[in-house]
């Protein structure tokens, strides 16, 4: 991982960050930079971006090292992006902010509606469970529960 004197982490925008991350590269490779994705030997004059190893940016990832701007794009075209909204999909049903019902436009008496439509086509309140076992009950013993 690679924290500049200040804290933060290099940026593939910053002219001194970019270079800083070519020259670790350059002093691994042994005066050559490779990328980090094709292992292919980026050359001067070849277009190239500071590229994470390992974790993407988006989940938190902070190690990087250089790759060639065509493998880079790539790469976050056909893995980083789906994995991040699979990552981000995955967490929000984890925690509950998503799932069935939870959508711009739910259903009519859907899962998380106040109200339920029976097989019949009536519609009634929802009852919680607690509700329905009461209601059972009372259809089982009208007048009070045996002893
Ligand atoms: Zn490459």
């Amino acid at each position: 991982m690679l924290v500049l004197p200040n804290g933060d982490h290099p940026m593939n925008s910053s002219a001194c960050c970019r270079e800083i991350v070519w020259e670790r590269a350059f002093a691994e490779g042994n005066g050559h930079v490779f990328c980090n994705l094709c292992g292919g030997e980026v050359h001067i004059g070849d277009e190239w971006e500071v590229s994470h190893v390992g974790a993407p940016a988006a989940l938190g990832g902070v190690d990087t090292g250089v790759a060639h701007k065509f493998c880079n794009r790539e790469h976050g075209l056909a893995y980083v992006i789906p994995m991040v909204a699979k990552a981000k999909r995955m967490r929000r049903k984890h925690i509950g902010a998503a799932g069935p019902g939870f959508t711009d436009t739910p259903l009519p008496a859907g899962r998380q509606s106040n109200r339920i439509k029976k097989l019949n086509g009536k519609v009634e309140p929802r009852l919680p469970r607690y509700g329905k076992h009461a209601r059972a009950m009372a259809a089982l013993w009208p007048h009070g529960r045996p002893e």
